[in-house]
């Protein structure tokens, strides 16, 4: 009794709030970015497909959905321009309020908004990234440089 796995009904990723039974249901997608309505994004190139895990579960007027997003993330690192291209795993929770009269709930504009506002801002290698010198272009994280050591 730890509920069912129903077919997806189209690509739009829409599911009918009536099939979110309170026992749960998981549904999985593969999806083009621009199915869900990325286009143009610079983390993700187009022909790219991203998968979707979505465990829904209907709780009083609420869907409660855990959601697994997998993708191969492309991005430019803000700091030393490298170039970074890497799956990445995604969780999120999402809890969407059922209002008199809704009908479908729209799964792949969730998952874009949360995708935007994870991807957009976070465009460091790594935390630590050093950067380039602003005075001799130096990438700090592969190669010393001279600028800094003047004070010895
Ligand atoms: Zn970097
Ligand atoms: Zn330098």
């Amino acid at each position: 009794m730890c509920g069912e796995t129903i077919e997806r009904t189209f690509e739009e990723m829409k599911i009918r709030i009536r099939d979110v039974v309170s026992g749960g249901i998981r549904l999985e997608y593969v999806v083009k970015p621009d199915e869900i309505g990325l286009t143009g994004e610079d983390f993700i190139e187009p022909e790219n497909s991203i998968k979707v895990i979505a465990d829904l579960q209907k709780v009083d007027n609420f869907v409660l959905g855990k959601l697994v997003v997998t993708f191969l993330c492309e991005n430019h690192c803000a700091r030393c321009l490298e170039r970074l291209s890497h799956e990445v795993t995604t969780k999120y929770e999402v809890d969407l309020e059922i209002l008199d009269g809704d009908e479908w709930l729209d799964l792949g504009a969730k998952v874009r908004e949360e995708m935007l506002v994870e991807y957009l801002p976070r465009t460091l290698c790594r935390e630590d990234c050093k950067g380039i010198c602003p005075d001799c272009g130096a990438d700090l994280n592969t190669e010393p440089c001279e600028c800094n050591k003047g004070s010895k």
